[in-house]
């Protein structure tokens, strides 16, 4: 997976944004919160995105040692939990890049 194609899916992450995700997503039992209360979902949102952004910029500077660093099984589970939120937007229809976000995981865990 290039660099190209991470960024990609960096930036449809980005178009669709952590305040949809708590919107659309399932929360499960361990998940749920009131309105106004930190959202588990959107934190591991963010964590995912920076995740991503931070294999990126190491991924750039050609040091393979920091893609190890990258918690590579939280950004899947992450993206698992985003599915529903995705299949849910009609009008945009957004797992296509939840597949290609997947996939590039995938490989770069393959690859740590
Ligand atoms: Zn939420």
């Amino acid at each position: 997976m290039s660099i190209e194609a991470m960024k990609q899916a960096l930036e449809a992450m980005g178009l669709m944004g952590a305040d949809l995700i708590c919107e659309a997503a399932h929360h499960g039992k361990k998940d749920r919160h009131g309105i106004g209360e930190p959202c588990h979902i959107q934190q591991r949102w963010h964590k995912a995105f920076d995740a991503l952004r931070t294999a990126i910029a190491e991924a750039e500077k050609q040091e393979p040692v920091a893609w190890q660093e990258a918690d590579y099984d939280r950004v899947l589970q992450v993206i698992k939990e985003m599915r529903p939120a995705a299949e849910a937007i009609k009008d945009k229809p957004a797992s296509w890049w939840l597949d290609r976000f997947e996939e590039a995981v995938k490989q770069l865990k393959e690859r740590a």
